[in-house]
């Protein structure tokens, strides 16, 4: 033999033994049954790779061959084990492995001690090295082909290590037969110094499917990364509420991470979505409250704002354990399913908050209407003297009273026009009309509010300013604005309401000289019962919803209402309506097109 082929085949050695102790390590740093089975497996072969070269080709040692030989024999036998703890073996193929080794070791024994010692008489040696094989072939080839079919529905890391697993141990079955069938040809010295080169490649393909370093897996995974976006993208964005998120993370998280099932709980421990198994199955493994150490069951917090929840994947029949990879990437996509359902419970809380907004406006002006309105009746039967003659005292008292009533009244009937424009129920009275009227009508009930630190100036065009509008609420928006305007002017100041119109699309604009609004509060203006709560504004009353219904009217009416605003020097709030001739051609589309142009400056839209 060559001094290269001997080299080679030390090298080749060395590597072996190199890998039976990386396996080892690792084993000992992350112990687990099935990864024990393959490092068993592999620390064998690197023994049987040194007991070889302790041999002297010339004079083998019995006792050595022996060694080898079962040694060989376990490995691939422990190999077929590894197989067993994945994808589980029946009891009968167990049997049949058991009994193969049994009968494997009885021939490597025999050849051993009567073949080798009695010249290996009519081609015996042969066939009972072709059992060896051939039993060795059996216990790695069965494992080779099921990790192959089954790496065909695994994400790319567990396919790719399944495969260099697989592959590794083919090539090591090939220059095995290839020796023996081969037979003197084989032991010629290129051939020897391909086979060990051969061997050699062996190496760090095991190596990478029992231990991959991060910058391989990175690599593998990167066919899979669009898919992780979309199942990201699907899972943050478009779920409308946890429980679909939660079953949908959990059937992506089964889907990239190859595992069979998923459960997903909530941080008071109910199980919120499950996929791939059953609920009972579930709440067993929930009960469980750990990962098992073999791997089947890996688990990653879901940090809740309630609490800290679970999303937990299960390994199958035809999926491999999970590895500190699979843990690490189940931890980084919890992290983002957290993120989803703590986006999805603000959602729902604020679904359930505006449903509680509807049935409040719905029962309380329902309610309420009743009693105000015999109040009133009484109120106004007490004024009249209907009901006997008031003194001075009492008079005084009912028209206080009144006023209260006025304003509970205006109250309740905005609350109703609330309820209703959310029922869908709002219906408009249009008629043609001149917005010089109504603005005049709205200013003049307005003026009821004065106090004598305001004033009111009205600023109408001389031409007619012709809108098709429902008269009665036009007027109601107005003169909300105006009141507003009063309201939120507490140092007092000219309200100016102005009417203007130019193609085709009618302005009235508020302008005081209040407190303003700053650019940060504009956002909840016209939120239904959205007021700016400032240490100016905390004792103004209000029911924040003005501005929703003005806006929602107007629009309603193709226009719009915009603002314009700076803290301390005052706002403007404009109405928008379309005028006749623009109305006529189209209810809301140019109408509605000039108001966003006009719009484009406003603060708020
Ligand atoms: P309300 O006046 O009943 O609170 P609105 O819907 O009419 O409700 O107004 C919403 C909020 O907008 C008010 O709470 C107030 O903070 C602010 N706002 C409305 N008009 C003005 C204005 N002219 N100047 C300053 N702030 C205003």
């Amino acid at each position: 033999m060559t001094q290269a082929a001997v080299v080679a085949q030390y090298i080749t050695t060395a590597a072996f033994v190199a890998l039976g102790v990386a396996i080892a390590y690792r084993w000992y740093r992350q112990p687990g049954r099935a990864q024990g089975m393959l490092a068993v497996a592999i620390i064998l072969l690197g023994l049987v790779a040194a007991a070889g070269r302790l041999q002297d080709p010339n004079n083998p040692n019995d006792l050595i061959a022996l060694f080898s030989t079962i040694g060989f024999l376990a490995s691939g036998y422990f190999v077929l084990r590894f197989r067993h703890e994945l994808i589980p073996l029946s009891r009968r193929a167990l049997w049949a492995a058991d009994g193969l080794l049994a009968v494997s070791v009885a021939v490597s024994i025999a050849e051993v001690v009567w073949l080798r010692g009695g010249a290996g008489a009519g081609g015996w040696t042969e066939i009972a090295l072709l059992e060896l094989i051939g039993a060795w072939a059996i216990f790695t080839g069965e494992p080779i082909v099921r990790f192959w079919l089954a790496s065909n529905r695994l994400p790319a890391v567990q396919r790719a290590r399944m495969r260099f697993l697989g592959g590794g141990f083919a090539v090591l079955i090939g220059i095995l037969f290839i020796a023996v069938l081969g037979g003197s040809a084989f032991q010629s010295p290129t051939a020897v110094l391909v086979t060990q080169l051969v061997a050699l490649t062996v190496v760090p393909a095991i190596y990478v499917s029992f231990a991959p370093p991060a910058i391989l897996r990175r690599i593998w995974r990167m066919s899979e990364e669009n898919e992780v976006r979309a199942a990201l993208q699907d899972l943050l964005i478009f779920s409308p509420s946890r429980q679909v998120l939660a079953e949908r993370a959990v059937y992506w998280a089964v889907r990239l991470m190859g595992a069979t099932a998923g459960f997903v709980t909530s941080a008071d421990g109910k199980l919120l979505a499950a996929t791939g198994m059953d609920e009972a199955s579930a709440e067993a493994l929930m009960a469980q409250h750990s990962d098992t150490p073999d791997g089947r069951v890996i688990s990653a917090p879901l940090h809740l704002s309630d609490g800290q929840g679970t999303l937990a994947i299960v390994a199958g029949r035809f999926t491999p354990v999970f590895g500190t990879d699979e843990i690490a990437q189940l931890k980084a996509y919890a992290n983002s399913v957290s993120a989803g359902l703590a986006r999805a419970a603000v959602t729902e809380r604020m679904a359930e908050l505006e449903s509680g907004k509807t049935q409040f406006l719905n029962l309380a002006s329902h309610e309420l209407r009743g009693p105000v309105t015999v109040i009133r009746g009484y109120l106004s039967m007490l004024e009249s003297g209907m009901l006997g003659q008031l003194n001075e005292r009492g008079r005084k008292a009912a028209a206080v009273m009144s006023s209260k009533v006025t304003e509970m009244n205006e109250l309740i009937e905005e609350m109703m026009e609330a309820a209703r424009l959310e029922d869908g129920a709002l219906s408009l009275r249009l008629s043609e009309c001149d917005l010089r009227d109504v603005a005049r009508s709205a200013a003049d009930g307005a003026a009821t509010l004065l106090d004598g630190s305001h004033g009111i100036e009205l600023d109408l065009p001389d031409r007619r300013v012709r809108v098709n509008v429902d008269e009665d609420r036009t007027r109601t928006i107005i003169a909300n604005l105006l009141s507003n305007a009063i309201k939120y002017s507490p140092a007092g100041g000219t309200v100016t309401c102005q009417v203007r119109s130019s193609a085709g699309a009618a302005r009235v604009a508020i302008i005081d000289e209040g407190l303003g609004i700053a650019p940060e509060h504009m956002s909840v203006l016209f939120t239904r019962f959205g007021r700016v709560i400032t240490p100016e504004t905390e004792h103004l009353k209000g029911t924040g919803l003005g501005l929703f219904l003005g806006r929602q009217l107007a629009r309603l009416q193709g226009g719009d209402i915009t603002v314009l605003s700076t803290p301390g020097r005052g706002s403007t709030f404009t109405l928008h309506l379309p005028t006749v001739a623009v109305a006529a051609v189209s209810a809301n589309g140019a109408a509605s097109e000039t108001a966003a142009s006009e719009r484009a400056g406003a603060t708020t839209d």
